[in-house]
């Protein structure tokens, strides 16, 4: 990130697709470092002025980035944010065409940032090229603080919580829209399974870069004009200021005496001339320093000119608006209250992949079972009042009806939690069905762990075609019930499955048993070789 600039925009090519049927959608920001000045205009505003007739557009200060590397002293921030929102207004931004509003106005930001924080790998950040080359150049500060090397990801949410399809940026912002890229790509894929639950395809598109070259503008000593060097002409500065900074411009070293010939394309002021005078006036001043017939200082004021035709209007509303700056307040809230109702519909579809809805939803069916078990540890069987005087079926019965809730829970069976009740009621081999349509045969068995320092669990499971074993293996003593589950998917059993068929009667069940072996688990399945399957336990996938 430089000096002010998030991803900063530019004029935009074609248009492409839109995600709501509209306009395409086009974010950017500013870090709120104060006015702004001409290299700040050329390289980002003046673009972004010229999009809002082309895109829906969302454009904001942010303070939060600010915070990221000015944490230390943030006695300026409300200041800066309205300094920059005087200079964006005066510029040419529009609140009847764009969205502009504080970024910390929008608590979205800060809850998609945390959230998206919990996927991004700390490697992808400390590969960021700004994250070392800032925390050099900004020798003065402490930068190894967590904000700082986390400002990608609350880039990344920046621009991912409207959806965004194009942001545009300058070459050294490459990065940074890279890896929101990389994030939208690891959310989308990993919770590829949730999304297909929910139906949606992606929450988020992945953001395309818009790219344009943006002039260079040079500062009054020549250099990249840049507030760190102190070498800035401001956008809205009062006129006297101008005169005096282009007034006392080198001109590089050339044409001492007024009679010598120059070269404009060595001089800081031929550069300004480039990038803001006219093609007559830039060829007119061009050939009289090439033939000494131009005075410095009349090829300067002919600079002043045409920096001022820029600026002049800029100054002219910008006073005007100093004069009611409630009005600009008043502006900033409403837009920011608009663009966070547009953020919440984002982070609807967020929170409803990371279960974080605040609406019941299919939660609910879970307490509709008749049979509610409330607690997710088994410990919550022993204190069902009753444990000691069941009978083992009883038992038995218990944990099924368990297991059940639990797998269901966690894999969104879809059908009715009572259907699941009656049918371990009336029968208990009857399959449950995912959502895919997979049968599902669901089995537990309990043994004493105390007696048993390599237990071994007994299941029998009928000749009947299933995709999915359920298997739930109890060890239980006095104190507690422990156990764990295994999903185990068709491709494992189909054949020791097949051929255990064969070699038994008809409606004679399949043994099949699950043995500990220090901290690896064999399954064994009638007659075949044991299989292991530690690498399933508590492995849901496969029922997705
Ligand atoms: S005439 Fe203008 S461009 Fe040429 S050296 Fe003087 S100030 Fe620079």
């Amino acid at each position: 990130m430089t000096e002010s600039s998030l991803p900063s925009l530019s004029a935009a090519g074609a248009v492409g697709p839109t995600a709501g049927g509209g306009r395409p959608r086009v974010l950017s920001g500013m870090r709120p470092t104060g006015k702004l000045h001409l290299g700040n205009y050329m390289g980002a505003l003046a673009n972004w002025v010229k999009l809002q007739d082309q895109y829906e557009c969302y454009f904001f200060i942010a303070d939060w980035h600010a915070l990221t590397s000015d944490y230390a002293d943030p006695s300026r921030i409300k200041l800066n944010t309205l300094d920059l929102a005087l200079d964006f207004l005066a510029a040419g931004l529009n609140p009847e065409k764009s969205t502009i509003f504080i970024q910390s106005h929008v608590p979205q930001h800060a809850e998609l940032n945390l959230l998206l924080g919990m996927i991004t790998p700390l490697g992808w950040l400390e590969r960021v090229p700004t994250y070392k080359e800032q925390q050099e150049n900004l020798s003065g500060k402490d930068l190894t603080n967590f904000g700082f090397l986390g400002y990608p990801v609350l880039m990344a949410s920046d621009i991912l919580l409207y959806q965004t399809q194009f942001v545009p940026v300058g070459q050294d912002q490459t990065a940074h829209v890279e890896l929101t890229r990389e994030v939208a790509r690891r959310f989308n894929s990993m919770y590829k399974n949730r999304l297909d639950e929910l139906k949606r395809p992606t929450v988020f598109p992945e953001p395309e870069a818009l790219y344009t070259p943006t002039p260079k503008v040079p500062g009054t000593d020549g250099r990249k004009m840049s507030k760190s060097y102190g070498n800035t002409i401001g956008l809205t500065e009062a006129e006297s200021f101008t005169v005096t900074k282009i007034g006392n411009m080198s001109t590089n070293g050339q044409r001492i005496r007024q009679t010598d010939v120059g070269d404009p394309d060595l001089c800081p002021v031929g550069d300004l001339h480039k990038v803001f005078s006219s093609a007559d006036v830039l060829a007119e001043t061009q050939q009289g320093c090439r033939a000494a017939s131009l005075r410095c200082a009349d090829c300067k004021d002919s600079a002043i000119n045409s920096v001022r035709n820029v600026i002049d209007p800029f100054y002219e509303k910008r006073m005007e608006m100093e004069s009611n700056i409630g009005q600009t307040w008043e502006m900033l809230r409403a837009s920011s209250a608009k663009a966070a109702k547009r953020a919440e519909q984002t982070m609807v579809e967020v929170r409803e992949v990371f279960d974080l809805s605040h609406e019941l939803g299919e939660v609910k069916h879970y307490f509709h079972a008749k049979d509610r078990i409330w607690l997710y540890s088994f410990d919550s069987l022993l204190f069902d009042g009753n444990w000691e005087n069941k009978t083992e079926a009883e038992q038995k019965k218990s944990i099924r009806t368990f297991w059940i809730q639990r797998v269901k829970r966690d894999v969104h069976l879809k059908f009715e939690a009572n259907r699941i009740f009656d049918s371990v009621e009336r029968e208990l081999e009857e399959p449950a069905i995912t959502p895919k349509g997979k049968r599902v045969f669901i089995d537990s068995s309990c043994i004493d762990f105390v007696e048993s320092p390599n237990p071994v669990w007994h299941f029998a499971i009928p000749q009947k075609s299933f995709e999915v074993w359920a298997l739930l293996n109890i060890e239980m003593n006095r104190q507690s019930l422990k156990g764990n589950g295994y999903v185990i998917p068709q491709k494992i059993f189909s054949q020791p499955f097949a051929k255990a068929k064969k070699s038994l009667k008809k409606d004679e069940k399949i043994p099949v048993s699950l043995r500990k072996d220090g901290e690896r688990f064999l399954l064994s399945i009638h007659g075949s070789e044991p299989v292991d399957i530690t690498e399933l336990r508590s492995n849901y996938e496969p029922l997705k």
